[in-house]
């Protein structure tokens, strides 16, 4: 990876200056530009800001580029001293543009610089002429709304987290609220394609926000060459982890939609002999955010319940190590109140280990019942108890388990079969506005961001 400082962007010549037209470096490629408002691709995955959505769009922009696209990858910078620019690879890169203060703003207040966010994405939609624009999360959708009033853009949305959902089990709602549900329905309505991640979400986009709308279900996926099966004696080893003790793992943020106290409660309750379990939490946080109070909230159950010496916090950890601790676990378990989709399930089950999760939203979808894991009420201890008991109590089961797991992954949710998806749809999304522009008169305010769609990306 090559990290641009702003002023390297002035001086190098090595570089590529964010303003000239990607066209005129890579003829053969058709530039298109990605959203992630608060999602930043180039961030620590696992922190409290940084969590699927960033993984998404990485993943998604890498592989893309990939097929054979000019991927821009647009995210609000948060840090004075974070590169403008991130070339990830030589067809794929993360702008971060200055939208409000280079800080970390919650998202409950971020929307109030969206607009300085359209403005200083213009400069790029002005200079590379995205015909194709894909925004992730309802922030990116009104911004992509907002460039589609005065470009010819084709409009895709990935909502991530769905407000009409999320507020139902809020009791106080924040004061943007309102504003979040319109612009969940408004981005369905006008949109060229939404990206459901999974049927449920679309059940729920359909009965929640709007029968209007074209809709395509497009799951997330994982990198099925980093979270693979190995052996767990060797990743224990590699860890430190003993050879006998039953290992219960919990991957991601520290957020109390995540639902880690049902988690931990119900470890107290399990058959298995307490002092043969080791629960091993793994995930970011840090105490000057709001991940860092509940991670707080949470040891001091830990602490409460007794179950201190068997737990271990690991603390962030990259993809690259990942896969030992998913590895090295009799089971994984995502207790979330709520999840869109849910990365963490089939990262698990590439890894061969079965997943014990809420049955919540794309959870529904992952994992299958009986044969990749189990799916068990959300916030019901005992049900969770039971299930991971389940698990743990049967080793040929288990096994079984675990080979099921890791071929539905293989089979459905590699992020190369993911791209493959999206870039036929944004073939065919602008095959369809080339025919249209043919068949209607062009208006003069279109002609900026007029379509040039090489033979290349229509065809791959
Ligand atoms: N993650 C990570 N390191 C950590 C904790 C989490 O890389 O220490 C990653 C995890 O592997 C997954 C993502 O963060 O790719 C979490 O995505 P998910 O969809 O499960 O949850 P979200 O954060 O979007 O709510």
């Amino acid at each position: 990876m090559v990290l641009l400082s702003d002023k390297q962007n002035a001086s190098s010549s090595t570089f590529p200056d964010p303003f000239i037209s990607a066209r005129s470096k890579a003829p053969d490629r058709q530039a298109i530009a990605l959203i992630s408002d608060h999602g930043d691709p180039a961030a620590d995955i696992g922190k409290e800001a940084a969590g699927g959505q960033n993984v998404y769009v990485r993943q998604v922009g890498e592989a893309l580029a990939k097929l054979g696209w000019q991927v821009d990858m647009f995210t609000r910078k948060t840090r004075a001293d974070d590169a403008t620019i991130v070339q990830h690879s030589p067809h794929c890169r993360t702008i971060r543009l200055t939208a409000g203060p280079t800080e970390f703003i919650p998202r409950d207040r971020l929307f109030e610089f969206m607009p300085a966010f359209v403005n200083a994405f213009q400069k790029y939609q002005a200079k590379h002429h995205y015909p194709l624009i894909h925004t992730n999360y309802w922030m990116s959708a009104w911004v992509g709304l907002e460039v589609q009033k005065t470009h010819n853009v084709q409009l895709v949305n990935t909502y991530h987290s769905l407000g009409a959902i999320k507020y139902q089990a809020v009791p106080n709602r924040p004061a943007i609220a309102n504003t979040r549900l319109d612009v969940e329905q408004q981005i369905l309505e006008q949109a060229n394609c939404i990206v459901a991640t999974s049927p449920q979400e679309q059940e729920a986009l359909r009965s929640l926000v709007s029968s209007q709308g074209h809709i395509e279900v497009i799951p997330c996926g994982t990198d099925i060459e980093n979270f693979h099966v190995m052996p767990k004696s060797e990743a224990r080893s590699q860890l430190g982890f003993q050879p006998d003790e039953k290992i219960v793992l919990y991957v991601g943020r520290f957020d109390p939609r995540k639902g880690i106290e049902t988690l931990v409660r119900a470890c107290t309750q399990l058959k298995e002999n307490p002092a043969d379990v080791r629960l091993v939490i793994v995930g970011g946080s840090d105490s000057t955010q709001a991940d860092g109070d509940e991670r707080n909230r949470i040891e001091g159950i830990v602490q409460e319940l007794g179950l201190s010496k068997r737990t271990t916090f690991v603390g962030r950890v990259g993809h690259d190590r990942l896969p030992l601790y998913y590895t090295a676990a009799d089971v994984c378990v995502i207790p979330s109140h709520y999840e869109p989709f849910g990365l963490v399930a089939i990262e698990s089950m590439a890894c061969g280990t079965p997943v014990v999760a809420s049955a919540v939203g794309g959870l529904k979808f992952s994992i299958v019942p009986e044969e990749t894991g189990l799916l068990v009420p959300p916030q019901d201890t005992d049900a969770f108890a039971e299930a991971i008991d389940r698990i743990l109590g049967d080793d040929l089961w288990a096994t079984k388990l675990r080979l099921r797991a890791s071929e539905r992954v293989q089979q459905n949710f590699s992020w190369s079969g993911v791209a493959a998806q999206l870039s036929d749809l944004y073939r065919r999304l602008l095959a369809q506005s080339i025919a249209h522009e043919m068949l209607v008169p062009v208006r003069s305010s279109d002609l900026s961001g007029a379509i040039v769609v090489p033979a290349k990306a229509l065809t791959q």
